[in-house]
């Protein structure tokens, strides 16, 4: 299949590329690199079945030929991108969600959301399942990408109904795993990065909000198989595994081994106080349940990091 996939040098993107030219997939890369990365693809450039078009997908691209997948994956996603970025995460979640729908459209293509946990903003009931509405200030820090996302599921959802356009939206909880950049300021590469390099690692608050971290082998394994699966969706996909981010900083300082000690700052505003994925339903689709453990995906993303850092 000929599959373009916006964002496709950022973190998921880079792993989503991988994973489908593996399967003999032809991939048309767009990404626009503010927060992608050239070395995530430095070794793609070479492969046939890959073409890269540096574009900004905020505006239109009208490109030749048969197109079966358009998935959307572009934006800016850390929290500390959000002050920096929040205009161009706004658009890339809505003119960008349209452009990429029009594509769809015009080539008679599927269309793939990656959406967000972020939906949910601050829940009010734990799991969360997909039915539930969520609880978002729609001004505060966050509300770029919180109400982007929700803006793109949105419009996504009206081409479904109105163009009958064939979707999948999924809900991505938080994720972790090798290509992450190292300054993204997203809570599992900061704590790496700072136990691997001695310096404290940073606690907002008191440390007792929860995340489920899910390995992003186990992601893109969930992503593959909701393509071939007919169901517009949204789905969450996560794990269900639960912990503090006091817990997550002292399960990388012993798998560091690092004399590192913990610092406690202020907490951002609107930060959500746990976050959990009801995944019930990807299960019943396809299947599906990540099986990499916490403590695996950290082994493997702290070797990565130390390689990247140029430790030993
Ligand atoms: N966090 C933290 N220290 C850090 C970075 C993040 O305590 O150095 C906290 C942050 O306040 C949040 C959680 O870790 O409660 C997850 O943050 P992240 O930026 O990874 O993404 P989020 O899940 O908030 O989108």
């Amino acid at each position: 299949m000929n599959i373009l996939i916006t964002g496709g040098a950022g973190f998921l993107g880079t792993h989503l590329c991988r994973r489908l030219l593996k399967e003999k997939n032809r991939i048309i890369c767009v990404d626009n690199f503010i927060t992608g990365s050239r070395g995530n693809i430095k070794d793609l450039l070479k492969n046939p079945n890959f073409r890269l078009i540096e574009h900004d997908i905020t505006r239109p691209l009208y490109i030749g030929g048969k197109i079966d997948w358009v998935m959307h994956f572009a934006s800016p996603a850390s929290p500390k991108d959000f002050p920096k970025y929040p205009i161009e995460i706004i658009k890339v979640g809505t003119l960008g969600t349209h452009n990429c729908l029009g594509i769809a459209k015009a080539k008679k293509a599927k269309f793939f959301l990656a959406s967000s946990s972020e939906v949910y903003g601050d829940p009010k009931i734990s799991p969360q399942p997909e039915e539930y509405c969520g609880n978002v200030n729609p001004i505060g820090e966050r509300s770029c990408y919180d109400e982007s996302k929700r803006a793109a599921e949105a419009m996504t959802f009206a081409y479904h109904r109105q163009h009958k356009i064939d979707i999948r939206v999924i809900r991505i909880f938080n994720s972790y795993g090798p290509n992450m950049r190292w300054d993204d300021g997203r809570v599992v590469s900061n704590f790496i990065v700072q136990a691997l390099k001695g310096g404290d690692l940073t606690i907002y608050g008191r440390g007792l909000q929860t995340r489920s971290f899910c390995y992003v082998d186990d992601l893109i394994e969930g992503i593959v198989r909701y393509m071939k699966v007919d169901y517009p969706g949204p789905l969450n996909l996560g794990t269900a595994f639960e912990f503090t981010i006091l817990e997550l900083a002292r399960k990388v300082i012993a798998l560091t081994g690092s004399e590192s000690k913990i610092k406690f700052l202020p907490m951002p505003a609107d930060d959500p106080k746990q976050r959990r994925p009801d995944l019930k339903k990807a299960k019943k689709l396809f299947g599906w349940k990540p099986k990499v453990s916490l403590e695996q995906g950290l082994k493997k993303t702290i070797a990565w990091f130390r390689k990247e850092l140029g430790l030993r």
